[in-house]
């Protein structure tokens, strides 16, 4: 073990997409415990289209990263060292904690021991096993409840939570349309994620974008899974059937921007149509069901999911902006160690 903490700092809140100079490498004595707290040795961190929001000083779900603080992530680590009862030197756990080589976790707090003989890898429990995972899990089943023989219409769907989705609904025997960005995603969507129709948004206004989507469902959408809002959102609400389901889950192409603010929500009442955000922490106490269902599909090999491994705190913020390029190919996850 080393005796400094090298972090990757907030010190200026980005105006649009991050940029260098509102981040800060350092590197600071490692802490001291206090009783009921452990050190946790981060092995991997995920990155999150919802780390963005964090960075901005407005109402949300959790507070705003301070200046001066590591930037929160989700990391998965070992304890070495320990003065919590339940967390001893030698434990994979898991929490929400800093892009950080070593971060504090406390009794009760966030971070959770984690059974890494499970799975394949500990970054499981960042993808298919984590927030992504069950965010497609109760996304799809919980919130939408498909049936059989309806179209569904998954955006952002290359990524990590729109490649699972579009794979739930699949085996819920649903028509899968994905609308992602650029040739080689839409072949993915096709041949590796079992899609039967997908667009590519790039380059193309609603109209355009639109007619696409009619093209793809000739007998409109029953439901749509939402992970990119903008023009997008508006052009799929042009072709909802009656009572049509949207899960709202992400608005990926406004997080560096004013909010665009959909313009067509008049097609959700011509539609009876019902418009449904959630966040995965709703789901917390079946989260053990979530993980070990997806778990269940992924090791018998009927869930395809994929992990996009990035190395080094040094690429914390390459890595993060890749998300808004488009160029991960799977679940973003930055190796510290
Ligand atoms: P992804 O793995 O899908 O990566 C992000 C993808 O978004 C990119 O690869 C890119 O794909 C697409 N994208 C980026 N910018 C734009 C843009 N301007 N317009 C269209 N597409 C864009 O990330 P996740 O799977 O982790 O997250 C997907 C969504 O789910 C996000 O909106 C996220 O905030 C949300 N989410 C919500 C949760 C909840 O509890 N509600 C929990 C977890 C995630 P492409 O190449 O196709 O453009």
């Amino acid at each position: 073990m080393t005796d400094t903490n090298r972090r990757f700092l907030l010190t200026a809140r980005p105006d649009g997409m991050p940029k260098d100079s509102d981040f800060a490498l350092v590197d600071a004595p490692l802490p001291e415990l206090q009783p009921g707290e452990f050190l946790i040795r981060n092995h991997y961190a995920s990155l999150d289209p919802a780390i963005r929001g964090w960075l901005d000083d407005v109402p949300s779900y959790l507070p705003p990263v301070a200046l001066g603080d590591p930037v929160r992530a989700t990391t998965v680590g070992i304890v070495e060292e320990s003065k919590a009862e339940g967390f001893k030197p030698g434990d994979w756990v898991m929490g929400l904690n800093g892009i950080e080589h070593y971060s504090v976790g406390k009794l009760g707090g966030f971070t959770q021991p984690i059974d890494v003989s499970l799975v394949p890898s500990p970054t499981n429990f960042l993808s298919v096993m984590g927030a992504v995972g069950l965010t497609a899990y109760f996304g799809v089943i919980e919130i939408l409840q498909p049936k059989s023989g309806q179209t569904l219409l998954v955006s952002g769907a290359a990524g990590a939570v729109g490649s699972l989705v579009g794979q739930l609904g699949k085996r819920a025997g649903c028509r899968v349309i994905g609308i992602a960005g650029g040739p080689a995603k839409c072949a993915r969507l096709i041949d590796d994620y079992g899609f039967d129709a997908a667009i590519d948004y790039r380059g193309k206004d609603a109209a355009a974008l639109s007619a696409d989507i009619g093209a793809a469902a000739p007998d409109g959408i029953d439901l749509v899974f939402e992970n990119v809002g903008g023009v997008g959102l508006d052009a799929t609400l042009d072709h909802l059937n009656q009572f049509a389901q949207v899960a709202l889950c992400g608005l990926i192409s406004e997080y560096n921007s004013e909010h665009y603010g959909t313009r067509n929500l008049w097609q959700l009442i011509v539609h009876s149509a019902t418009i449904r955000g959630f966040l995965i922490s709703e789901f917390l106490d079946r989260f053990v069901e979530g993980g070990t269902a997806m778990a269940k599909m992924a090791a018998e090999g009927t869930l395809r999911f994929d992990e996009h491994i990035e190395e080094g705190i040094d690429n914390a913020l390459p890595a993060f902006l890749r998300l808004f390029e488009g160029s991960n190919q799977g679940k973003m996850i930055l190796k510290l160690i």
